[in-house]
């Protein structure tokens, strides 16, 4: 890997010398990369759909005027565009807003079998429109930790929604929820929430990246099915900002298994007793 050095140069006249100074900014190169590869991506995620906009508005303006049936169908096009720009800028100041959470340790006592269930109950007519089954395999326990409960709710709500966009040729979606007294990714007790699908499968070659702001691994597919990109990355931010471990498994032609483990206790900030 490349390294970028900043160098100065002092003469140092009493001691007849040059003094040179070498100073590693390969952090701070990658992260002004960073942020520029992410202003490009945004700008052109948005352009998209405004240049579709755009066009569709001349259109309106020119050769369908007098045309009521394709007003109506630019219409509804122009309105799936400008959700897909709501979805973005949605996921946008979620992304940033998690970011910038991530330093402050969540507090509150949280129920995740509670959460899993609202989540479930919440997007079932999506997955029976799409043909696929919930296969929740926890009872009614509560399984509880210190979280953050809209956020935890947020996680579940990405990976719940991705399988039936991606993976709903699978049928079922089993939700696990296991208790650890000691996990080995964790080294503590943990709580593990498995996400499992029978779909198409994830190429082995897109996983180490997938949590990355706008990657995709079926770019096609993504935007057809109106994803921003962001869903995973958010997610990331969240079980970091959580102290726990997301762990992507996938087989080709087999499914997807999505795992996400969350200690019980999030960090040493957390208060055992409030005034
Ligand atoms: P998107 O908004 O595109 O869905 P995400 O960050 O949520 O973005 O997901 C990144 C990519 O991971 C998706 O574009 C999709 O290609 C892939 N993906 C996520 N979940 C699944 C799944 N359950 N099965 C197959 N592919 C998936």
């Amino acid at each position: 890997q490349d390294t970028t050095f900043q160098v100065t140069a002092r003469v140092v006249p009493d001691l007849r010398a040059i003094l040179l100074c070498f100073i590693d900014v390969t952090h701070l190169e990658q992260a002004g990369q960073m942020r520029r590869d992410f202003v490009a991506n945004v700008s052109h995620e948005l352009r998209t759909p405004l240049t579709a906009l755009m066009g569709f508005i001349e259109t309106l303006r020119g050769p369908a005027r007098e045309d009521p049936a394709a007003r109506d169908r630019f219409l509804t096009i122009m309105e799936g565009e400008a959700g897909r720009m709501n979805r973005l800028v949605g996921d946008l100041l979620s992304l940033s807003r998690v970011e910038g959470d991530e330093r402050v340790r969540p507090r509150d006592l949280v129920n995740l079998t509670d959460i899993l269930s609202s989540v479930l109950r919440t997007l079932k007519p999506l997955a029976d429109e799409a043909g696929m089954t919930f296969e929740p395999e926890f009872g009614p326990a509560p399984v509880e930790l210190i979280g953050d409960a809209d956020q935890l709710m947020q996680v579940f709500t990405n990976l719940v929604e991705n399988a039936i966009k991606y993976a709903a040729s699978g049928k079922r979606l089993s939700v696990r929820i296991t208790q650890t007294d000691r996990d080995p990714a964790l080294r503590a007790p943990g709580v593990r929430v498995q996400i499992i699908d029978y779909g198409p499968g994830i190429d082995a070659i897109h996983l180490p990246r997938l949590t990355e702001r706008f990657y995709r691994a079926d770019s096609h597919r993504s935007r057809a099915l109106g994803g921003t990109g962001l869903g995973l990355a958010i997610v990331k931010h969240i079980i970091n900002r959580h102290r726990g471990r997301l762990r992507v498994e996938s087989e080709l032609g087999q499914g997807s298994q999505f795992t996400v483990v969350l200690p019980i206790q999030s960090g040493p900030a957390v208060p055992t007793t409030e005034s």
